[in-house]
């Protein structure tokens, strides 16, 4: 337990169940989704034309892409609790601040290797596409 050093129990079961709340949460919502489904063509091809239905059905995609991508970020981080890791800092080991984490669970990196990567990550930014920026703001 000397890991968790800098995190308080009380702060540690409140980050692990945001962590838990999130993950039931997109599950739920993504079985909701399934049960109203994804519109198929032959159905709505009277009253919507194939494009608009494409461009419908491709928006869910995304949306579940982006969903999956968080929802393991938050299974990764709840491992991290098993294996004493979670809140220390991917890159440099340090601890992360509850703050921090508190505002993002999920967090991998303590603030200054984050602003480090973000220096990088702002140069690749204006070559990347749109998706790619949604990807990062769901991380934030
Ligand atoms: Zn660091």
């Amino acid at each position: 337990m000397e890991r968790f050093n800098h995190l308080k129990i009380r702060e540690l079961k409140s980050l692990k169940e945001k962590i838990s709340t999130d993950i039931n949460r997109i599950k739920t919502n993504q079985k909701e989704t399934d049960a109203s489904g994804i519109m198929e063509d032959n159905k709505q091809s009277d009253n919507l034309d194939v494009a608009s239905v494409d461009l419908a059905n491709s928006q869910i995609i995304r949306m579940r892409n982006r969903e999956s991508f968080y929802v393991k970020k938050l299974a990764m981080a709840l491992k991290k609790f098993d294996s004493q890791e979670y809140g220390l800092c991917e890159d440099c080991g340090d601890e992360i601040k509850f703050t921090r984490l508190n505002a993002r669970p999920t967090a991998e990196l303590c603030i200054n290797c984050k602003e480090e990567s973000e220096k990088i990550e702002n140069v690749k930014y204006v070559k990347k596409s749109r998706s790619y920026s949604e990807a990062i703001d769901l991380q934030k």
